[in-house]
């Protein structure tokens, strides 16, 4: 298999992922210099910090999801394969991938991050990430199954591990999801399923350190902690997940809680791929770069975005793995490949500090930025305009924008639906068969 790139005389730059940083590139990289070859294994691009809503129904998974070949559909300069990067060999200066080998002039790995579920196979089985539109539809399938095999149940016994609901990890993507489910646990629910106490639903956030959104200001945290408390979500605090088994998460204590619904937001790694030299991976399996995000010891592979990590003084665990970080080195890199293939010199990438938000249910939020902090509605509006304004389409911005005042104003969420497709039933425990579904409920799990 060929990936078929029509030769160019222009130089050759090979993208590997559509991510923020990926496409940032791909749509800023001149016309005339380059011809640009953007390569990943799903077909769009993904607007990440809004997957917990996919998850809690508030929107549709294509509000979120963009084609490239939508994306692309006016750049000539821009090649789209959808395809999986396997190696690099850059002596040749050739990327492999599933649907053959390229050559290239430049190469930037632009390729993000994984689930890091810290070698815990157990966990990796049954668990839920967070990471991508699918895991975001998995796990809507599997709290929706979980209430409708609850509707089914005979007794509390059987109920408890599927009212259970355990969140692992504490960050922006772990509050935010508990957050949803607590709104949606008070203002659904009990509209759905009349007949069902949702009111015993136990939504848990479990985080390993003794505070939660451990990027932010330790009074954020305390005033988060408080409001989910209110929410009626019971926050666990300095605990450690060490097992799920038989439907059981278990803690380092030996301590467990039953389960049939435990999403894991806790970590990321990069995934590695063949060919780099191992002494350029950093923790995490971060690829190391220098201050122009060129790859240690390669002239021609760059990193970027979540896959890398330029280590400075400042920041010796690296710049960190957020959206507007990525977009912001990749538009540096572009400046820098075009200067250069002018002939003209390159300048290293300077880290300003961005904005953190996190939306914790309607009306609530709390942004900082630097010593600036703020909390309640301003900030709530603030993060909805923000996340509306990085969304990329005027219609998907426009049918978030008509989702959210429509939840807003009647309480509700039209997309609660079980859609489950071949393809994206994976062998593990938790992504049964809807006939399996409806049957192993009798079997004790806890
Ligand atoms: C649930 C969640 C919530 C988040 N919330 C926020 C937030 O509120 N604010 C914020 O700033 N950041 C947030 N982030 C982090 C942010 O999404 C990431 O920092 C950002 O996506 C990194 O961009 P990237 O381009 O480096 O990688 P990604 O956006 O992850 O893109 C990587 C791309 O590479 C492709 N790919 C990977 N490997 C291969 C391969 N071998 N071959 C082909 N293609 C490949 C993938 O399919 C993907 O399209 C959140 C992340 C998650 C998961």
């Amino acid at each position: 298999m060929a990936l078929n790139i029509p030769p160019t005389d222009r130089k050759r730059i090979v993208v590997v992922g559509g991510g923020f940083a990926g496409i940032t590139l791909a749509r800023n990289l001149s016309r005339r210099l380059f011809q640009v070859v953007l390569i990943d294994r799903n077909n769009y691009h993904q607007f990440q910090p809004l997957l917990y809503q996919v998850a809690t129904s508030s929107i549709k998974p294509g509000d979120i999801a963009f084609p490239f070949r939508k994306i692309f559909r006016h750049r000539r300069n821009v090649h789209f394969r959808m395809a999986e990067v396997t190696g690099v060999l850059p002596r040749e200066r050739t990327v492999e991938t599933t649907a053959g080998s390229l050559a290239y002039d430049y190469l930037v790995l632009a390729t993000g991050s994984v689930t890091n579920f810290y070698g815990m196979e157990g966990v990796e089985a049954g668990a839920f990430p967070m990471k991508d539109l699918t895991d975001a539809l998995a796990i809507r399938n599997q709290i929706l199954l979980s209430l409708e095999k609850a509707s089914l149940a005979l007794g509390e016994a059987e109920r408890r591990p599927l009212f259970n609901v355990v969140v692992v990890g504490g960050g922006l993507s772990g509050v935010e999801l508990v957050g949803a489910l607590a709104e949606m646990k008070r203002y659904i629910l009990p509209k759905d399923y009349p007949d069902l106490p949702v009111d015993q639903m136990n939504i848990m956030l479990v985080e390993g350190s003794d505070r939660l959104l451990p990027t932010m200001h330790p009074d954020i945290s305390a005033r988060a902690e408080r409001l989910l408390g209110r929410m009626g979500v019971r926050v666990i605090l300095n605990t450690q997940v060490t097992d799920y088994r038989a439907g059981r998460v278990i803690f380092k204590d030996g301590s467990f809680i039953p389960s049939r619904n435990l999403v894991w937001t806790s970590g990321v790694r990069v995934e590695p791929i063949e060919g780099i030299d191992e002494r350029r991976i950093g923790p995490g399996g971060r690829i190391q770069v220098d201050r122009f995000n060129r790859v240690a010891g390669y002239s021609r592979i760059f990193a970027v975005g979540d896959a890398a990590m330029a280590r400075t003084d400042d920041h010796p665990k690296g710049y960190p793995q957020v959206a507007r970080e990525a977009i912001e080195e990749a538009r540096h890199l572009v400046r820098n490949l075009e200067a250069h293939a002018r002939g003209e010199g390159i300048t290293g990438y300077t880290y300003h500090e961005y904005p953190t938000m996190a939306a914790i249910g309607r009306n609530k939020a709390f942004v900082q930025f630097k010593r600036f902090r703020m909390g309640g509605f301003m900030a709530w509006l603030a993060w909805a305009v923000v996340h509306i304004a990085f969304v990329l389409g005027v219609q998907n911005k426009l049918s978030i924008f008509i989702g959210w005042a429509w939840n807003y104003l009647t309480y509700d969420q039209p997309n609660r639906i079980i859609v489950r497709t071949q393809a994206s039933r994976r062998p593990r425990p938790s992504r049964d068969t809807l006939r399996e579904a409806l049957t192993d409920w009798k079997q004790p799990s806890a």
